[in-house]
């Protein structure tokens, strides 16, 4: 599941790219991205990052955490119970330098 990043809409696969169904746009398909949209949870990775993104990266609380992509060490974190409620919550990290995403367990 990906939203276009200009106007928010669902986009769709469309060989190596991603096109936005609504105006069109076309990004590069990241199958690293793309593995992680194998998942059971009712709320995906970017459903939750791209929702509290409107809310200016700034905004989030940031924390030490070193970026698999840049090695940079901090990040901003949100955390956000996708699970049932008597499993921990899951972190979702950015990148402060790079913007790279991934999701973490406590
Ligand atoms: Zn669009
Ligand atoms: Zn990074």
């Amino acid at each position: 599941m990906q939203f276009c990043d200009d106007c928010g809409s669902l986009m769709h696969a469309d060989g190596d790219e991603m096109v936005c169904s609504s105006c069109g746009a076309r990004v590069p398909k990241d199958r690293e991205r793309a593995a992680q949209f194998v998942s059971t949870e009712k709320q995906t990775f970017d459903d939750v990052i791209e929702s509290s993104e409107e809310a200016a990266d700034e905004g989030l609380p940031s924390t030490e955490a070193t970026c698999e992509e840049c090695g940079h060490d901090r990040a901003w974190y949100t955390i956000k119970q996708t699970a049932s409620a008597d499993e921990p919550p899951t972190r979702f990290f950015k990148c402060q330098e790079c913007g790279h995403r991934w999701r973490g367990y406590n």
